[in-house]
């Protein structure tokens, strides 16, 4: 939801600290004064050409430091492995539904760079008491991302790799659907690439398991004004009814699972 007390002019931060945490992910802390913000909100991060959202990645209020972790996939995110600790960048938010934090067993599923906004929400969950089961995916060893920072704080990290050089070998949906037999969740939450969502979602519906997704479409002003990510057939606007739904409301999204609008509303299919 929108906050009332945010300009929405970026303020311009000096970078922190960076921390490489894959060959092509690097996470950028900011100093932060956190008054409500949930895992699963996101921040439009500015490098005074261009304009690209980006979840929160670590919130840390004791330490009043915001993180973002960014995947190296083409130009603005090219420019932004290119900075140094003390470089600056500008930033707006936070935006958008973040994940509502409930249930006191729960499996968390992040996919790639969808670890980010997981990331953020087992930590938070976990120092509410929650217990979280949490399945950190990736294509190969190199790429799995915060296991060992999740690691420490008690969450039970499960790596799990598509070519089994770490961990668990197969797909996430493949050892979600295993753990959900097994143990007892109340809830599951899941951010990663759309057509393992889909799959999540089937897996939670046939389990009935209430489950959180954090999805994606392009985004221009995040404001809900310009309409860009507005999504078929029920017009919501993923960065202000967004980014994250629970399942059932998912299942209204008629696109989910099969297409997408790129910057100029064309269609592009899964
Ligand atoms: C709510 C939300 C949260 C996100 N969180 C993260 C995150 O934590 N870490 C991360 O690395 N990426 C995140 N992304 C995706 C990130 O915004 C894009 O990867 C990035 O903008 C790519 O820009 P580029 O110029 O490097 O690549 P490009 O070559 O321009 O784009 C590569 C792909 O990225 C996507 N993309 C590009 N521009 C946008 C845009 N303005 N809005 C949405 N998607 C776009 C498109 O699918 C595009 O095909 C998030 C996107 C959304 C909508």
């Amino acid at each position: 939801m929108l906050k009332t007390d945010i300009t929405h002019f970026p303020q311009v931060f000096k970078i922190k600290r960076i921390v490489e945490e894959s060959p092509t992910v690097k996470t950028f802390y900011f100093p932060w004064k956190f008054t409500d913000e949930s895992p699963g909100q996101f921040l439009m991060i500015w490098n005074f050409q261009d304009e690209k959202p980006m979840s929160i990645s670590s919130i840390d209020r004791i330490n009043d430091e915001v993180g973002v972790s960014v995947k190296m996939v083409g130009s603005f995110t090219q420019s932004l492995h290119k900075l140094n600790e003390n470089d600056l960048l500008g930033l707006r938010g936070p935006y958008g539904r973040g994940f509502q934090i409930a249930g006191s067993k729960v499996l968390a599923v992040g996919g790639g760079i969808g670890m980010a906004p997981i990331a953020a929400f087992a930590d938070e969950a976990s120092k509410l008491g929650v217990g979280v089961d949490l399945i950190t995916a990736a294509t190969t060893k190199e790429e799995i991302l915060f296991d060992k920072r999740l690691n420490i704080t008690g969450i039970n990290v499960m790596p799990t790799t598509d070519d089994g050089s770490h961990g668990f070998c197969g797909f996430a949906t493949e050892l979600a659907e295993k753990l959900i037999k097994q143990e007892n969740y109340d809830m599951m939450v899941v951010c990663g690439p759309e057509i393992m969502m889909k799959k999540l979602l089937d897996i939670s519906n046939q389990y009935q398991l209430p489950t959180q997704f954090s999805i994606e479409r392009y985004m221009k002003c995040a404001l809900g004004i310009c309409g860009q990510c507005c999504v078929d057939d029920v017009g919501w606007r993923i960065c202000v009814e967004g980014p994250v739904f629970w399942g059932d409301q998912l299942m209204m999204i008629s696109e989910f699972g099969k297409y997408r609008r790129n910057s100029s509303g064309l269609k592009k299919h899964f």
